[in-house]
């Protein structure tokens, strides 16, 4: 598997022999069928005329390949095909390579249902086609033939035949439309009226950031101009597309208002202009795998961010915070792209930085870093406690290993890091050397090393042992802090320590770090004091809190500057246990919870006390993302956590009904309400709660005491999968609420609550069609909404035959469907509901009687186990409890 599994000596070791010099495709793209004619002219030079290498290209029917005008056989290729049943894996040869070189192959490409190379997704609702490609980290290969490698970037030149109503979006803008000749058009077919479209030639690009949209997108146009210090002006024409059906709820005026303020945001602070041809275009696509994906010229975002009902804030700024994210890569990615996947922490933690520095910079969300240090951070966290988590630089030694890092190690705990990075180098210091890094590696390629270079030509500071020490260990640091508090009630010594970092080898680490003395003042526990300190070795002292009366809450690594697991003393611990909705600044409030969560999973606290807390203290909670992330915690630490027996008697029922509290005060606001019903809508119901629901689907939401929300399609939706989860609505009840909305987010929604009716035939149903392969497959979609239906809560007892079916029938997966498919299903539907012994046995068996199974695969699997024991701990703890109690 040379190609499809590229690894990072191959594609050295090709870079090194090639110089490509331009990549010439047409693609000829028919609305219907399951492949598309491409056509690709590669101009290359070798440097070692005579050698042999190989041209990547996947999942496709070469129909002819030459090399400098001698036909190549393959025969070889189309009919070498893998388990998956698919071409391409070794590539094409390419022998006795000259000095310079045309290649030319023709080929049928297929279609893809998964989101990988060139997806093709049918409206539900009107029948029309849509395509979107997706080519990273190396799926450029399904759509032309290529050599596919971030270092290997050549100019573009791209044109497309297909049908005339159709809008067409690439890298660059079209410069000619002229009829498809009648010998094209037959693959188009004739009734479209097909046209080709000739973009203009990019600038050097790798293949992962090549893109193509087609369909008949709805489009809204803007235009951004931008004049620089030294008076160079430059204007660019900016586009906004989603799906026809979903464009009386699109919003543009928002996205290009925030769009404009990012790109002024970068040029003033990168002080390098945009550097692509062509229009800024934005498009909103159906069944995207990730949030998305930062094509040049051509970014391409899921299609959740449409909000066709109401969303809340937090949704908002996530929206904006990926939009942020993608065009910070325009410059560092885009412009300066990474060697290879060794950096793309770095090319992912610098663009979320930057989406936080430039949300602080030009839009409303201010309080970027709490919502960063409740989402991103504590993924982080939970990712470097596991037993597979790994170095931020990692040695990615193949495609397959790289895929599997697209973690919450490489964006969110290198973000922290990188933040860490630029307080200890300053930031103006830092942005001088990221504007040189820009300047010089324009167009081509860098890596982390050539960065700090860059950086450090404006600071004394020693990069190297700093990076040493932050990127290639794993693991945390404790920190905590220590104080002697004297007969006089004040403190006679405080200092901060840390222990070596966990799990991996132990070292201490470079911090700087704020810790602050909270103090109760007119019942609110407010910062009375605070200090900054170094902390390189064991410990640092803090001179400056000396003398200060004790505290009732002294927190470790206040305001979040560094990267640790943050240890709370006893008296701190119960003044946050009991208080935490008295601390008013919202990002230590944040810190706090964190603490408490990590306490539960570590089976440090009993997981019932901190749903005690969120009880009490939720309603206040303020900060939306953060009140958000929390109410979801509750759901997993009643499902996983708690005592099971507490859960059931009295638990659940209690967190149901402090949710619909929530949801029922008006001056709670819409958002708080809204996210308070879906958390509600998530939990196991009593029955109360169910005919409550029952009464509010069918009389609204007033009925039921829920004034100023709004009965909207998806709330329906989300009520209507609680109910169908406890057995209170059937399949034809589904069915006809598909009626009202035969949208793609309908069908969508239908799969859950479908997937999610309480019957072991139903259950027995899904499984199948979660597993099956060829025409009846799910899509990438499709299998994300049957599982969320599956996986139900409160439904443990009817999962149970699936913790061995899963050992027994997931393996056969990673043959039979592409990896995204695989992962997918690995990672959802691992049986956390099962008993801890029997998932032990049984995944245990598994790994031993499967020992090809990828390397991804394996790791998702000792994390799910990692994961099951770690919970069954957590329950032991709240049990014991519960009897001491008794
Ligand atoms: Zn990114």
């Amino acid at each position: 598997m040379k190609s499809v599994n590229l690894t990072r000596e191959t594609a050295a070791r090709r870079a090194e022999l090639l110089d490509v010099n331009s990549y010439t495709v047409h693609l000829i793209l028919p609305p219907n069928g399951e492949r598309f004619l491409s056509r690709t002219v590669i101009d290359v030079a070798c440097h070692e005329p005579g050698a042999t290498t190989f041209l990547d290209l996947r999942g496709a029917e070469i129909l002819q390949a030459t090399l400098n005008g001698c036909t190549l056989d393959v025969a070889a290729y189309n009919n070498h095909r893998s388990d998956g049943g698919e071409t391409g894996h070794d590539g094409l040869e390419l022998p006795n390579l000259e000095e310079s070189n045309e290649i030319v192959v023709e080929a049928w490409c297929t279609y893809s249902t998964t989101g990988e190379g060139l997806h093709r997704a049918v409206d539900a609702a009107d029948g029309t086609v849509y395509l979107y490609s997706q080519a990273e980290p190396a799926d450029a290969k399904r759509i032309f033939a290529c050599f596919d490698q971030p270092d290997l970037k050549a100019p573009i030149a791209l044109t497309v035949s297909a049908p005339e109503r159709w809008e067409l979006i690439g890298n660059s803008n079209i410069v000619e439309t002229t009829p498809t000749t009648p010998a094209e058009a037959i693959y188009v077919g004739s009734v479209e009226n097909p046209v080709t479209h000739t973009f203009e030639t990019t600038k050097p690009l790798p293949p992962y950031l090549f893109a193509i949209c087609a369909g008949p997108y709805s489009k809204w146009s803007d235009s951004y101009s931008w004049t620089g210090d030294d008076g160079t002006e430059i204007t660019i024409p900016l586009n906004l597309y989603c799906r026809e059906t979903l464009a009386e709820y699109f919003d543009p005026e928002r996205i290009f208002e925030l769009t404009k303020g990012g790109f002024d945001y970068y040029h003033n602070t990168f002080g390098v202009p945009y550097g692509f041809n062509g229009s800024y275009d934005q498009v909103f696509v159906p069944d995207f795998n990730f949030g998305a994906m930062e094509n040049v010229g051509c970014v391409v975002y899921r299609e959740d961010y449409v909000f066709r009902s109401q969303a809340t804030a937090g949704k908002y700024e996530r929206r904006a915070d990926t939009v942020l994210h993608e065009m910070a890569h325009m410059w560092f990615g885009n412009l300066v792209t990474m060697k290879w996947w060794d950096d793309l922490w770095l090319n992912e933690s610098f663009a979320s930085w930057a989406s936080v520095m430039a949300q602080l910079g030009s839009t409303n969300y201010q309080e970027a870093w709490t919502t960063f240090t409740s989402t991103q951070k504590n993924w982080a966290y939970r990712q470097d406690d596991l037993p597979s988590t790994h170095p931020i630089a990692a040695k990615m030694d193949d495609l397959q290993e790289m895929e599997a890092n697209f973690d919450g190690i490489t964006y969110a705990k290198g973000c922290s890091v990188l933040k860490q990075l630029v307080a200890y180098a300053g930031l103006e210091q830092f942005l001088k050397g990221l504007h040189d890094y820009l300047v010089e590696h324009s167009y081509s390629n860098a890596t982390f090393d050539d960065l700090l270079k860059a950086v450090s030509a404006y600071t004394d500071k020693d990069f190297a042992a700093w990076a040493e020490k932050w990127l290639t260990t794993t693991g945390r640091n404790d920190i905590g802090v220590d104080v002697e508090v004297g007969d006089d009630g004040t403190y006679h010594s405080v200092s901060v320590y840390q222990t070596g970092a966990k799990p991996g080898a132990g070292e201490l680490r470079p911090h700087r770090l704020g810790v602050g003395l909270y103090r109760f003042q007119d019942d609110e526990l407010v910062r009375t004091d605070y200090a900054e300190v170094e902390l390189d070795g064991e410990r640092a002292e803090i001179p400056e809190l000396v003398g200060k009366p004790a505290a009732d809450l002294v927190l470790p690594n206040d305001k979040d500057l560094t990267y640790c697991q943050l240890q709370l003393d006893d008296r701190s611990t119960e003044t946050v246990l009991h208080h935490i909705e008295k601390m008013p600044d919202s990002l230590a409030r944040t810190l706090a919870w964190g603490v408490l969560e990590e306490r539960t999973m570590h089976a440090k606290l009993p997981a019932s006390q901190l749903v005690e807390t969120l009880i009490r203290a939720l309603p206040a909670e303020s900060a939306l993302p953060v009140a958000e992330h929390l109410m979801a915690r509750g759901v997993q630490l009643l499902r996983r956590f708690v005592d099971p027996a507490w859960a059931e008697a009295e638990g659940w029922d209690r967190y149901a009904h402090m949710l619909l509290a929530i949801a029922r005060e008006p001056q709670h606001g819409r958002d708080q309400q809204l996210i308070a019903m879906n958390a509600l809508c998530a939990c196991a119901l009593p029955q109360e709660i169910v005919e409550l629901l029952e009464c509010g689907l069918d009389e609204g939401l007033s009925a039921i005491g829920v004034e100023g929300l709004e009965l909207d399609t998806d709330l329906r939706w989300t009520m209507m999968a609680a109910l169908a989860a406890h057995g209170a609505v059937t399949q034809e009840d589904i069915d006809a609420a598909l009626e009202e909305d035969s949208t793609s987010m309908g069908v969508r929604r239908a799969h859950t609550a479908s997937a999610a009716l309480p019957s072991a035939e139903n259950k027995e149903r899904v499984w199948e069609l979660l597993l099956s392969s060829g025409e009846d497959a799910p899509s990438n979609w499709t299998l994300v909404a049957l599982l969320d239906g599956f996986t139900w809560a409160g439904q443990d007892e009817l999962l149970q035959p699936y913790v061995a079916r899963y050992g027994a029938e997931m393996p056969g997966l990673w043959t039979r469907r592409t990896g995204e498919i695989a992962t997918t299903f690995t990672q959802r539907a691992f049986p956390m509901w099962g008993a801890v012994d029997e998932v032990d046995s049984v995944m245990e068996q598994m790994l031993a009687e499967n020992p090809d199974l990828p390397a991804g695969a394996q790791r998702y699997v000792k994390e799910g186990l990692f994961d099951s024991r770690r919970a069954a701990k957590a329950r032991e703890l709240d049990s014991e409890l519960a009897r001491l109690d008794d």
